[in-house]
């Protein structure tokens, strides 16, 4: 399976349509269709059952995409937000020079001064190609920041020179909201704040589907910690998204640990978790241990003391932070690589999803045998009614039975319910199973317990 078997089925059936469509695309931006949308709320949903209901020690919390714009000064974005890019001079094509280095085995990392990069780019330059015209005639590496500028609350002419921010992470609403909710709430640290929201990055070259994006979301979960307590909670929180991964059904030869071996200077462990995408294993969600940049980063910018008043030891400190945080573009992307099957039924190729059905954009599909015959519609239509209650549930009279199997298939419904003849006897209906194709018979009475299981 490639890439492209993905994107193609994601925009065929509905899940995920590029940005613009009828005016020829938008970079970088993806539009969820029906079922798209239906597979991320429930994504978000299963991130937040695990990191918020579950945990008597999380909470959850959802700030503007908007903030004062000196929250970006202080965390490092203004100044320090950037990826280096490089530009064709033939045909001014940008890229990432890191990307392109490590395609080419070197380690570019996030450390490295202009100087390095160029010097390290230089050296290969004559071997890299533009993936656009093909020439190899490239410009200075230059930092690139990533921050997207807007005009919200100036209305002056050069707001360019003192503009507000789209949020490059959701994180930094976290941290600017710990006071208050240590003070409206009754958490006690050790505790975590978690959200789920957009961010936007002004990425050089978006790419690999929605992997990467300009405007995506992420799930993220700050946890506040007692310094010395630092790298046990890390390691717990570490194990605890790993089997995060395991109850979304995902196969665990997929999933790999890597450990980021040049830190950035306030961290004290980096992990990510990598998922074997179409395009290799890659960064799906990052797991560090902060320390307390963030904290008296927060604190110098703004002035206010971000200390905890620890009651039961009489003590007090600038809490460290350790960190989870994940894209719902990536997540998607790795369930849906998960899921995609091809298998022969009756002679036929045929392709589908095998989803976990608590992740299935639909549930059950219901079948009247016959669209011309008006009794089994009607039944039909009973069956959806009280199926649609309970769960989302689609309703399809088009085509011949084989064919509606085939786009449930696609679309990964663990269940098709079709009504036939004998149903208006019997009132059983034949409930057909996605991954094996057997058939059963069942009491429409029972359909929805069957179901629910
Ligand atoms: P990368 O190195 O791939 O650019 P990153 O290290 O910059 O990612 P973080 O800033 O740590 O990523 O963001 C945390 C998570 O947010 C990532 O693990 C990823 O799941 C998601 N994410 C980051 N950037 C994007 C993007 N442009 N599109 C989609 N998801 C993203």
């Amino acid at each position: 399976m490639t890439l492209e078997d993905i994107v193609s089925l994601c925009k065929r059936r509905g899940f995920v349509y590029p940005s613009s469509d009828i005016y020829g695309g938008f970079a970088g931006v993806y539009d969820f269709g029906p079922y798209g949308v239906e597979l991320a709320n429930n994504l978000k949903n299963a991130w937040w059952k695990y990191m918020v209901q579950r945990r008597p020690d999380i909470v959850g919390l959802d700030s503007g995409i908007f903030m004062a714009p000196a929250i970006w000064k202080a965390s490092g974005h203004v100044d320090g937000f950037s990826d280096p890019l490089v530009e064709c001079k033939a045909c001014h094509n940008r890229i990432r020079a890191d990307h392109v280095l490590e395609e080419l085995g070197e380690q570019a990392d996030e450390k490295m001064t202009e100087a390095e990069l160029n010097e390290l780019f230089d050296k290969h330059k004559k071997d890299i190609k533009c993936p656009s015209c093909g020439k190899k005639d490239w410009g200075q590496v230059k930092a690139f920041n990533l921050l997207v500028k807007s005009n919200l609350g100036n209305l002056g002419e050069n707001w360019d020179e003192d503009p507000s921010y789209l949020r490059g992470e959701t994180c930094q609403g976290i941290y600017v909201n710990f006071p208050n909710v240590v003070n409206s709430t009754r958490v006690k640290i050790p505790f975590g704040i978690a959200q789920v929201g957009k961010a936007f990055r002004n990425e050089i070259s978006p790419r690999q589907f929605i992997f990467r994006g300009r405007e995506f979301e992420q799930m993220e979960m700050q946890y506040f910690v007692e310094p010395d307590q630092e790298m046990v909670e890390y390691e717990k929180l570490r194990q605890y998204r790993w089997d995060f991964y395991k109850t979304l059904g995902l196969n665990e030869k997929n999933l790999k640990w890597h450990k980021h071996d040049n830190l950035v200077f306030y961290a004290k462990e980096a992990y990510d978790i990598e998922y074997n995408f179409p395009f290799g294993f890659k960064e799906l969600e990052g797991i560090h241990a902060r320390g307390d940049y963030d904290l008296t980063q927060h604190q110098k910018g703004s002035g206010k003391d971000l200390s905890y008043f620890d009651q039961a030891n009489d003590k007090r400190y600038v809490p460290h932070i350790i960190e989870s945080s994940v894209g719902v573009g990536r997540m998607f992307l790795a369930v849906v690589t998960d899921a995609y099957k091809v298998d022969e039924v009756n002679g036929e190729e045929r392709t589908f999803l095998k989803l976990d059905p608590a992740l299935a954009p639909i549930k059950a599909a219901v079948f009247p045998l016959l669209k011309n015959k008006p009794e089994l519609v009607a039944k039909a239509k009973e069956v959806y009614a009280q199926l649609a209650e309970h769960m989302m549930v689609e309703f399809d009279d088009n085509g011949n039975i084989g064919k509606r199997y085939r786009r449930q298939d696609e679309i990964g419904t663990p269940a098709c319910v079709v009504i036939d003849f004998d149903s208006l006897e019997d009132d059983s209906v034949t409930v057909r199973d996605r991954d094996t194709t057997k058939q059963e018979r069942v009491k429409i009475s029972e359909l929805i317990m069957k179901l629910s299981k």
